[in-house]
This record gives structure tokens, sequence and C-alpha cells, in this order.
């Protein structure tokens, strides 16, 4: 049984030049203990359906038109702001995209810290801060003691990140959306975000969702993953299928574009050919295919689904619950042999 049950999600935004659609028709399962990915290019809706999640689209200034996101049998989507605040960080935690303005400004990180474990785990004033500390240390922040007086704009914007990381993981939430925990880290402490989240996994069957832009990361760690495109999924399937042979031919394209510049990860995702998509003026048809190298007639006027590929090779066990939103995906799939991973 799913930990997480999100249907047919969809998100608008009032902008100056109309309604935007940021989420549409987005549907996504968590287990318990798995790690789901979601990635795409920016604006593709990846930090919408984070916050979607933990019940914040509103706050945001945006409407959840229709939607359905099941947790230990409650549609969290109709809970009320009270019912919210005692599902947040205890149940579901997040860890935003934007450390520096998710993170209080006038209040001492350890204090922060302090809070949360005071209020969804009970703990004493002292003991908080001692585990405020630890959880600090934890996370890799040098000296974590003296962290504890500090004032946000006092720390780099890694060491941000990283506080907002292990203020989301003290009250031992079952769910974990991270959005870009690793941005602002070099490899190595990136390497470490990951490994804690392993940890929280494996040894308490926390689910995680991870939003990245390093797609190598991705790769190697997610259970499975979903590719976004103009706020929809274009693409799903275990980590290990979707990179090794594309199906969608956007998805493709991600992977070819993750080049690394000197070596080194990319602090952003690298550009994809073409112009990314106008939310506010979608194309008709399939919204990739401006973009497109296979796109044909049909592309232009007729959406795809995401749907399966029916073939009976061997390969079929393994792809069984893969799905791509896509009219050449059949070609795709037979072109590429599963054999050319990674
Ligand atoms: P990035 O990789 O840059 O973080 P993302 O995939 O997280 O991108 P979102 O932040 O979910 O993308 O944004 C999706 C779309 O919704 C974008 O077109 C964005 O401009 C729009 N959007 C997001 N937040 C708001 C808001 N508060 N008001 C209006 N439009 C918004
Ligand atoms: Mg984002």
């Amino acid at each position: 049984m799913s930990l997480l049950d999100v249907k047919n999600l969809r998100v608008r935004y009032d902008g100056p030049r109309g309604p935007v659609w940021a989420v549409d028709q987005l549907s996504f399962e968590l287990s318990a203990g798995e790690l789901v990915a979601l990635v795409g290019e920016s604006g593709s809706g990846k930090s919408t359906t984070a916050l979607a999640l933990l019940g914040l689209v509103p706050i945001s200034g945006g409407t959840i038109e229709t939607g359905e996101l099941w947790y230990e049998g409650r549609n969290l989507l109709t809970l009320s702001e009270g019912e919210w605040a005692k599902v947040r960080a205890s149940e579901i935690a997040l860890v935003f995209q934007d450390a520096a303005s998710a993170l209080n400004p006038y209040l001492t990180i350890g204090l922060q810290i302090s809070e949360v474990l005071e209020t969804h785990r009970g703990l004493s004033r002292r003991d908080a801060r001692k585990e405020a500390a630890r959880a600090l240390g934890d996370v890799g922040l040098p000296d974590p003691e003296a962290k504890l007086a500090n004032y946000p704009h006092e720390l780099s914007g890694g060491q941000r990140q990283r506080a907002l990381l292990a203020m989301a993981l003290v009250a031992k939430p079952r769910v974990i959306v991270a959005d870009e925990p690793t941005s602002a880290l070099d490899p190595a402490l990136g390497l470490h975000v990951l490994e804690l989240l392993e940890r929280e996994r494996k040894t308490r069957g926390a689910g995680v969702v991870l939003v990245s832009h390093d797609l190598e990361l991705v790769a190697a760690h997610a259970d499975r993953t979903y590719v976004l495109y103009a706020g929809r999924v274009v693409e799903h399937a275990s980590a290990r299928e979707l990179f090794a042979a594309p199906w969608h031919p956007y998805t493709a394209a991600l992977w070819r574009a993750r080049a690394r510049l000197d070596g080194e990860r990319p602090r952003r995702l690298a550009a994809v050919p073409g112009n990314p998509v106008d939310l506010a003026n979608l194309p008709a048809g399939c919204a990739f295919h401006p973009r497109c190298e296979l796109a044909r007639e049909r592309c232009r006027s007729e959406r795809p689904e995401l749907s399966g590929v029916l073939r009976s090779d061997a390969r079929m066990s393994l792809s069984a619950a893969r799905r791509a939103a896509c009219f050449e995906k059949e070609s795709l799939a037979l072109e590429r042999p599963l054999e050319s991973e990674p």
C-alpha cells in the first residue's frame, strides 16, 4: 500500500497574463521506504507539487482546482488549516528550495530547530537544544553547538540548506519532501545529504520525494522518477530504466543536457534546446512538440496520454509500470536497448 497517493492534481496561479496551470493532471505514488524523484526544467511544476504535498498552495497564492492527496486513509486536501498544522513537519516535512526565505531571519537556528522538537516531539527546552545540536552535526555542519546561536544570515547558503534539512528531519516525519536539497552544496556534501535521506528510508521506512536538477544523483539514488514538462508528467519509470532508455524525447534531451562543466556537478540543469514552454500560451497538441525532433502532424494537434508500450519481448516485465506521454514512444522504446545504461 502506498504511503502517499496523489491523484489528478491541478494547480492554477492567476498571473498578470492570465491563469496558468503550474501542475496539471498530476498523479503519483510514494511507498514507505521509497525515494521518488521529480525532475524537469525550471518552471515545470516541481516546487508547486512539493508545496501541494504540504497544503501550502493557497499560502503561495495558488488554487488547487482538482486533486486528491491520500495519506493514512485521509484525503489531506480536505483538511482545515488547523488540521494541516498537525500533519506538517510531524507527518510530512518539506525542505524548501529557498532556504534563505524558509528560515525566520529574526530567530536563531537553535531556537527554530528546538521549536520543532518541543512542538512535535514534546521535548523540554534543554533536551531540544541538545538534540538540535546533534541534528546540525548530523547534517555535517561544523561546530554545531556554536551554530545554535547563529542567525540564518550568519550561515553560508549551503549551511542554511543543511540547517533546513536538519529541521525537517528532527521531527522524524514519515514523508520527507526535499526540494533541491543539494543545489547549494559541493558534490561531497550533496552525497552526504543523500546518505542521510537513505538512512531515514532504511532505518524507519520514511518515504522521500526528491526534487533535483542533478540527474546523475537521481539516477543513482531514486527508486522511481517522474519527469515533468509544463506541469504534467510526461514519463515515469524506475530510475534505472528511465535514463538508460528514455521513451520520451524530452527525457532524452534532459539526460543529454546534464553535461558537467569542468567535471563538476552542474548547479542548474543545463538547457534543453529550443524555447522553454510558456504556460500562459501552451501550444496545441503535445506541449513539447515545438522543440521535438520527432514531432509529426499528429503531435501538433492531439495531446498524447500517459500510457505504456505494448510489446511482448523479454524487457516487458521490467517495463510493466513504465508510462510515457508520446506518440513516438514505441519506436524510441525499441530503438534504445536497456544494455546502454548510464
Ligand atoms: P525551478 O526548477 O525553477 O524551481 P519548478 O519546476 O519548481 O521550477 P514551480 O516553482 O513549481 O517550478 O513553478 C511552476 C510555474 O508556476 C512557473 O511558471 C511559475 O512561474 C509559476 N508560479 C510558481 N509560483 C507562483 C506564484 N506564487 N504565483 C504565480 N505563478 C507562480
Ligand atoms: Mg522549484
